[in-house]
C-alpha cells in the first residue's frame, strides 16, 4: 500500500522544537517577550509596520473587522470563493457579507464585479490571495478609494507572495494570516494582523485581550493591579510557545517558498499538455506563494468528471482536496441571507472542476512525480474505459 501524500502538511524540525522547549522553560508562557519578538519579525518579513498575533486566521479577520469598527447595517464585500471564515469575521460583528464573483483563471476576486455589489451601505472590501497568489491591488485599491471604502486582505494563503514589488502583508489596509498546520509556516494554530496603521494595532491589541487596555506583563512592569475593559473583546491571545515556533518556522519561510515554487513549476510543466486537468493561471507581476496548486479537471480529456476523478486519485493515496464550496453556497448563509446558485456564476461553475494536488515543502521529487503518475493513471484508465467516469 503506497504512503498517503496529504495536500498540505506542516515541517517540524528539531530546531522548531527546541525553540519551543526553551520558551516552556521561561517565566512568561503567555503574552510575553516571545508574542513580542514574533510580531518584530512579522512586520519585518511583511513590510508593515506593525504586527499583531492572535489565537487563529480567523481571530486575525475578527480583529480587522472589529477595528474598522463594521457594525449592524454595514455591508463588506466577499468574494464567493473562499473558506467560510472570510465571510463569518463581518457576521460576528453584525455586519452583512455582499459576495462577489471571483476572475475565472486566478479564481481571485473580480474588481469589476466587486464593483457592481457596492452600495452605500458598503463599508470594506475583503480581498483573498486564493492559492497563495496576490489579487489585482492596483485596481482593487483604486476601486476602494473611490468608494472610501477599507481594503482587508485575506492573506491566509499567502505569506511570502509580493505584487508589484510589495509583499503580502501590506498589499491591504489590513492584512489577515494564518498560522494552521496547512498554511505556509505554522504555529498550531495561530495568525497575524499586520497593518501600517498604530491606531488599528492598538485596537486590536486590546481586542485580542477582552477589550482590556493593558495586559498582564504591563501591569506587571508598572506595578498595578488596575485596568479597564473598554470594549467588547474576545480572549485571542496566543502563547509564547506558538510564537517561539512561529519564529523558527519563518527563518525557513524562504527556502520552503523555494521548494512551493520548484514543485509548481514541475506540476506546470507535466500539466501543459495533459488534457484531464488545467492549471489555474498566474498573473504576471505577482510573486506566487504556492499555498495550494489547484486545478480544473476537464471531464472531456480525463474521461471524468470531478467526484469520480478525486475518487481515483485518493484511491491512489493522492490526498487530492476541494478548496472551497463557495461560501455563499453553505446552507448557514442560505438560510440567513436567502443566498443561492446563480449569485456568483463564475465561482459556482468552478467549484463543479477545481481540485487541489498535494503541495508542501517536505514533498520529494519522488512525491512530487507519484502525483503527476497518478493524474495520468487515472485519466487512462477512464478514458480507455477500464472504469466508469460519471
Ligand atoms: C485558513 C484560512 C482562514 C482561517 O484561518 P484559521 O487559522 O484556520 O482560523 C481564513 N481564510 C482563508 C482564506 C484561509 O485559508
Amino acid at each position: 500500500m503506497p504512503t498517503f501524500i496529504p495536500y498540505g502538511r506542516q515541517r517540524i524540525d528539531d530546531d522548531d522544537i527546541r525553540a519551543v522547549v526553551e520558551v516552556l522553560r521561561s517565566d512568561w508562557i503567555t503574552t510575553g517577550p516571545a508574542v513580542d519578538r514574533f510580531e518584530r519579525l512579522l512586520s519585518e518579513t511583511a513590510g508593515a509596520a506593525h504586527a499583531v498575533a492572535v489565537s487563529s486566521g480567523t481571530a486575525a479577520l475578527h480583529a480587522a473587522v472589529f477595528a474598522l469598527g463594521i457594525g449592524p447595517g454595514d455591508e463588506v464585500i466577499v468574494p464567493a470563493m473562499t473558506f467560510a471564515a472570510s465571510a463569518n469575521c463581518v457576521v460576528y460583528q453584525g455586519g452583512t457579507p455582499v459576495f462577489c464573483d471571483v476572475l475565472p483563471g486566478t479564481l481571485c476576486v473580480d474588481p469589476e464585479d466587486a464593483a457592481r455589489r457596492i452600495t452605500p451601505r458598503t463599508k470594506a472590501l475583503v480581498a483573498v490571495d486564493f492559492a497563495g497568489q496576490p489579487c489585482d491591488y492596483g485596481r482593487l485599491r483604486a476601486l476602494a478609494r473611490e468608494g472610501g471604502l477599507a481594503l482587508v486582505a485575506d492573506a491566509c494563503h499567502s505569506l511570502g507572495a509580493e505584487y508589484g514589488g510589495k509583499r503580502a502583508g501590506s498589499l491591504g489596509d489590513l492584512n489577515a494570516f494564518s498560522f494552521h498546520p496547512v498554511k505556509n509556516i505554522t504555529t498550531g494554530e495561530g495568525g497575524a494582523v499586520l497593518t501600517d496603521d498604530a491606531e488599528s494595532a492598538r485596537r486590536m491589541r486590546c481586542f485580542r485581550n477582552h477589550g482590556i487596555d493593558t495586559d498582564q506583563r504591563e501591569r506587571a512592569e508598572r506595578g498595578t493591579w488596575y485596568y479597564e475593559m473598554r470594549a467588547l473583546g474576545y480572549n485571542y491571545r496566543i502563547t509564547d510557545f506558538q510564537c517561539a515556533l512561529g519564529a523558527s518556522q519563518l527563518a525557513k519561510l524562504p527556502a520552503w517558498l523555494g521548494r512551493r515554487r520548484e514543485i509548481a513549476r514541475r506540476y506546470d510543466r507535466a500539466f501543459a499538455d495533459e488534457p484531464a486537468v488545467k492549471p489555474l493561471d498566474s498573473a504576471p507581476g505577482v510573486l506566487h506563494a504556492y499555498h495550494l496548486y489547484v486545478v480544473r479537471v476537464d471531464a472531456g480529456g480525463a474521461g471524468a468528471g470531478r467526484a469520480a476523478f478525486f475518487s481515483a486519485l485518493r484511491e491512489r493515496g493522492i490526498g487530492v482536496n476541494v478548496h472551497y464550496l463557495p461560501v455563499h453556497l453553505h446552507p448557514y448563509y442560505r438560510r440567513r441571507y436567502g443566498t443561492g446558485p446563480g449569485l456568483c456564476p463564475v465561482a459556482e461553475a468552478a467549484y463543479e472542476r477545481i481540485l487541489s494536488l498535494p503541495l508542501h515543502p517536505g514533498m520529494s521529487d519522488a512525491d512530487v512525480e507519484r502525483v503527476i503518475g497518478a493524474v495520468r493513471g487515472a485519466r487512462e484508465e477512464f478514458t480507455a474505459g477500464r472504469r466508469r467516469g460519471a
